[in-house]
């Protein structure tokens, strides 16, 4: 081991729990593999990042097609019913006085989703390559699809706000339609696409030492 190689709690046998944050070493015998404190189930890693990350972005990645070309809403009049897209929702509401809500749906429907998507293909790319390059901008890029991750509920009450609105007039409704169940698919799938990623894989490579993935 060179001098200024860090030393990792991993080498060191140590590990720290998820839960109650306690970092122990584990002990053989009938508690081993549980902390000592909370009785959590340890591990060094998350298991399996790359295999469950990439499965979970691919399957947003397949339902982000129907969730944009089928209709996510339908409204209903007194002069029949009518089903738009997304992008459709976006020019309807593109008026004067809704280019607000307009904006807000083509920013949370579309571009923050395809952006978590490909920033996340790209980190799990240039993390299986190895690469060592750009490390710090590869953690805030992680930390920002983190962040977003938990504003993806904007999107509901988005439609929410919309669907109350529409109700507003008479003789009109509203009902969802099969594309907002995709589009619900891709927000929860990478969701549990960013919470597999385990980005402790950013810096493998800059580590000297040999990582075993468990
Ligand atoms: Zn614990």
């Amino acid at each position: 081991m060179s001098p200024t190689a860090a030393v990792t709690a991993m080498r060191r046998g140590l590990q720290s729990c998820e839960v109650c944050t306690l970092v122990s070493q584990p002990t053989p015998g009938a508690e081993a593999g549980l902390c000592p404190r909370c009785g959590e189930e340890l591990v060094f890693r998350k298991a399996a990042s790359f295999q469950r990350s990439w499965a979970f972005l691919i399957a947003a990645a397949v339902c982000y097609v129907p969730a944009n070309v089928l209709p996510v809403l339908t409204t209903t009049t007194a002069t029949g019913s009518d089903s738009d897209t997304i992008l459709q929702g976006v020019v309807l509401l593109w008026s004067p006085t809704g280019w607000r809500l307009s904006l807000i749906v083509l920013i949370a429907r579309i571009m923050i989703p395809s952006a978590k998507i490909l920033a996340l293909a790209y980190l799990l790319v240039t993390a299986r390559r190895g690469s060592v390059q750009n490390n710090e901008q590869r953690i805030r890029m992680y930390r920002m699809v983190e962040f977003i991750g938990r504003w993806s509920m904007v999107d509901v009450f988005v439609d929410t706000f919309t669907a109350a609105l529409i109700q507003l007039q008479p003789l009109m409704s509203v009902a969802p339609a099969p594309g907002l169940f995709f589009f619900a698919a891709v927000v929860v799938m990478t969701m549990l696409a960013v919470e597999s990623f385990d980005p402790r894989l950013i810096w493998d490579p800059a580590s000297s030492e040999e990582v075993q993935h468990a």
